[in-house]
């Protein structure tokens, strides 16, 4: 498993965790281990640009992960008013919602095959299209094909 934040991804089968490029939107697999290991950055292995952990997690976790934080914000304010009386100001406290703040992604992108990059001795994955386009190794940034 990985996680940001309060968001756990987690890993298929082989060990395996699927991120996406914030640039180009692709999809891909990477080892999860390396990942909770990381301090570096990693590369996207369609357009070879590094960036940082963070700026590649699946849009669906990070949309998830913005609920939650805006929920708790929520929350923080509505506790902050809470006996909050003056005869000025009248301030409406609604009833908190609970929060599940523990966000589990299971694993998707069956489809993807499993390729092992031999520059760092490493699998990853990769939808079979961008597979036969070419790639790069998503840990060295090497054009593997
Ligand atoms: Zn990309
Ligand atoms: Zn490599």
């Amino acid at each position: 498993m990985t996680t940001i934040g309060k968001a756990t991804l987690q890993s298929d089968n082989e060990g395996l965790v699927t991120l996406q490029c914030d640039r180009c939107k692709s999809r891909f697999k990477m080892d999860c281990a390396y990942l909770n290991e990381l301090d570096r950055d990693i590369f996207c292995p369609i357009c070879g640009i590094s960036e940082s952990l963070n700026t590649f997690w699946p849009e669906e976790v990070v949309e998830e992960a913005a609920k939650v934080a805006m929920m708790e914000a929520e929350k923080m304010i509505a506790e902050a008013f809470k006996g909050f009386k003056s005869k000025h100001i009248k301030v409406k406290t609604s009833p908190v919602h609970q929060v599940d703040s523990q966000l589990t992604f299971k694993n998707k992108d069956y489809d993807m095959q499993s390729i092992k990059v031999v520059c760092c001795d490493k699998s990853i994955g990769l939808n079979p299209i961008d597979y036969t386009l070419g790639f790069y190794c998503p840990y060295c940034g090497r054009m593997v094909r």
